[in-house]
């Protein structure tokens, strides 16, 4: 399979574009594999991928019910950034951003990831406590955050509104360099090569309906190409997670299935180089960005019920427009193209779970809430150490299925399912 070079560019250029190869295989299943990741988004294929590469595991297979990049992956506002200051969260998404800063090296695939900084704006001198407190804690884990002043927010977001009568003034913000925006199709496509070349077998139209148990172990699993067997399985199925686990036996997962929407406008002459987040006082936030096509990309809160139904609701598109309308005026007149919504797993207190289950054979990888994407690359790495080591790495330690029970939930406030009460 080609390299993309700078080079293989210029050749194909000139000989029709006729040197490219399929950018993974199309294989028929084996019989049997090492280990069996279901779910070919952003996660499965990322822990696919350092399964073989940082684990020498290559005989594993990805399964996915459609095709790569359909789910969650390919429906994200792309948002990277490692303002989070619980421990536990802290050191695991700004290790994720380290692999993202060196991501499209490491995968020979341009996941167009733009470090183009993130805004979150405070509106109260107490929201300016609050974020003082934020970005102290990250500054003291090694994680860069800046406390800007009103003018200076203002000097580089000037369309955000500060007149007198603003609904939400404008105090400041914290500022955070290196957040910012990746291509999300990028991120799986780049994923799903990297690993094809290591020898994984990617198979798509491959729902999993059932599990195979055999003298009360889990040995396989049945999906619509027949029986394919394993010796581990880990779950990484992001909005089905309550579903498919029940398959397996695993119930009442502490997890409920929310619909989040994402918005975006017609295309605009650059009006904003940054990621502008906002969080209300009582409630309410949101957030905006420019994509590299000049679409004003908008989203939310959840649509706070549960649902499967991968489309939003109108009270919630009035929400998000008010508040984009609320926050840059300028944008009133601007027609909204498209928007459309994910099925986000969101656990009780917003934080992931990458763990073993008490099923032996059985890992999961879920809880993403409305942060998976940026934790792409961390979470495929520890879930791949902990399946290839069957214990968790230092980094996903705390994200465990039984951490309530034990006391130690890890608030991360307003990511729950329903951020009002965190
Ligand atoms: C509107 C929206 C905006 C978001 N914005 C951001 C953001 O800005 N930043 C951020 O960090 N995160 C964001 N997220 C969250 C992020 O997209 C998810 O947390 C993350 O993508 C989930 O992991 P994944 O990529 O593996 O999921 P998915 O891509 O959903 O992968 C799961 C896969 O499992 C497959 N599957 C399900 N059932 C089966 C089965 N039975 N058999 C086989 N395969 C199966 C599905 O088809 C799917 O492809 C957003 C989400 C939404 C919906």
């Amino acid at each position: 399979m080609s390299r993309y070079s700078v080079w293989q560019v210029l050749k194909n250029g000139f000989t029709g574009q006729t040197g490219w190869s399929r950018v993974w295989r199309d294989p028929e299943p084996k019989p049997h594999y090492d280990v069996i990741v279901i779910g070919g988004g952003g996660h499965g294929l990322a822990t696919a991928y350092y399964l073989a590469r940082n684990h020498g595991i290559r005989n594993v297979a990805v399964i996915e019910r459609g095709w790569i990049g359909g789910g969650n992956v390919g429906r994200n506002t792309t948002i990277v950034r490692s303002n989070y200051m619980i421990p536990g969260n802290t050191e695991f998404y700004e290790f994720s951003v380290k692999l993202w800063e060196q991501l499209s090296h490491e995968l020979n695939y341009n996941v167009m990831f733009s470090q183009r900084g993130q805004l979150s704006l405070f509106h109260s001198p107490a929201g300016r406590d609050a974020a003082a407190r934020r970005a102290n804690i990250m500054r003291s884990n090694g994680i860069d955050a800046e406390l800007l002043t009103r003018d200076q927010v203002r000097s580089r977001v000037p369309h955000l509104d500060f007149s007198d009568s603003a609904r939400f003034p404008i105090h400041g913000a914290v500022l955070q360099r290196r957040a910012g925006t990746a291509r999300h199709d990028a991120v799986a496509w780049g994923y799903a090569r990297a690993a094809d070349r290591l020898g994984v077998d990617i198979l798509q139209n491959c729902e999993v309906t059932g599990f195979i148990r055999e003298a009360g172990r889990l040995v396989g699993v049945e999906t619509a190409r027949g029986e394919i067997r394993a010796d581990r399985i880990g779950l990484a199925v992001a909005g089905s997670t309550s579903h498919v686990a029940r398959l397996a036996g695993l119930d009442n997962l502490p997890i409920e299935s929310h619909k989040l929407q994402a918005f975006v406008s017609e295309p605009l002459k650059p009006l904003l180089d940054m990621v502008v987040a906002f969080a209300g006082v009582g409630g309410g936030h949101g957030y905006i960005s420019q994509s590299d096509k000049g679409g004003m990309v908008f989203g939310g809160d959840l649509d706070l019920y549960p649902s499967y139904a991968q489309r939003g609701n109108l009270p919630v598109v009035e929400e998000v427009a008010a508040m984009a309308r609320m926050l840059m005026p300028c944008l009133g007149r601007v027609r909204l193209l498209r928007h459309w919504a994910g099925i986000m797993d969101m656990s009780m207190d917003g934080s992931p779970f990458i763990c073993r289950t008490p099923i032996d054979e059985l890992y999961l990888n879920a809880g993403w809430c409305y942060g998976g994407f940026k934790a792409t690359p961390a979470s495929g790495w520890c879930f791949a150490h902990t399946i290839a080591n069957q214990a968790p790495h230092d980094l996903n330690a705390r994200f465990t299925l039984d951490r309530y029970a034990a006391g130690l939930a890890i608030d991360e406030k307003g990511a729950g399912p329903t951020p009002k009460a965190h």
